[in-house]
């Protein structure tokens, strides 16, 4: 085990806030945050890469893995099952790395129990018609699939209010500000910094 575990984030929101790309920035600016991978019984959309976006598997598989508790945490969404590896999550934090897990607000429930030190992120978009503005964008769907996207949306919402920290993903680049804010206020922590600059420390008391 490494001298300092990193920190363990949960970051949920309803599809269309843009919780993916506001990760992706964070990531590009922080070495030391990583994502997790998760797995899923969902198909491949294009662009999609196995591996990097999701571990792709069968529902047979899935379950198998499941069997043998390989899941930290796991739920089914929109009719298809995704979990978190528990190995590589606790390898993660022993390196040293902080770490992501995107995911919807069954598993945060769970990972809150099993890890309440965990730290929750719920990310918002401004209004209702931005965000259906955002799913209409993303493809030629009718207006019914819209719309019960819609509703899927405002029930993940309805969990905010479990969340540590709220973001608002209003600005693009003040959602990212708000967001790098949450990982460094948690990075200068006492018992951070205290193993970060041990060395200091005892020469300043010296
Ligand atoms: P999508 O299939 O659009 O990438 O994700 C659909 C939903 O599943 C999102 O709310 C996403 O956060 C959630 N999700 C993705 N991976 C996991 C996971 O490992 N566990 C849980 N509980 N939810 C996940």
């Amino acid at each position: 085990m490494a001298a300092s575990t990193g920190t363990l984030y949960i970051v949920s929101a309803p599809s269309g806030a843009g919780k993916t790309s506001l990760v992706k920035a964070l990531l590009d600016a922080q070495p030391q945050v990583r994502v997790s991978v998760s797995h899923t019984t969902r198909p491949m959309r294009p662009g999609e890469v196995d591996g990097v976006n999701y571990h792709f598997v069968s529902r047979e598989e899935f379950l198998e893995r499941h069997t043998h508790n390989e899941f930290l945490e796991h739920a089914e969404v929109f009719g298809n099952l995704y979990g978190t590896s528990q190995r590589w999550v606790e390898q993660t934090l022993d390196e040293g790395y902080d770490l992501i897990l995107e995911i919807d607000w069954q598993g945060a429930q769970q990972v809150r129990r099993l890890m309440p030190q965990a730290k929750s992120i719920f990310i918002l978009p401004p209004t209702q018609e931005a965000l259906r503005q955002r799913l209409t964008n993303r493809g030629q769907d009718s207006d019914e699939v819209i719309d019960k996207r819609m509703r899927e949306a405002v029930s993940e919402m309805a969990h905010y209010v479990e969340y540590d920290y709220l973001v608002i993903n209003d600005d693009f680049a003040h959602a990212l500000i708000d967001l790098q804010a949450i990982f460094r206020a948690n990075q200068l922590l006492q018992a951070a910094q205290q193993q970060r600059f041990s060395a200091l420390l005892q020469e300043l008391l010296a």
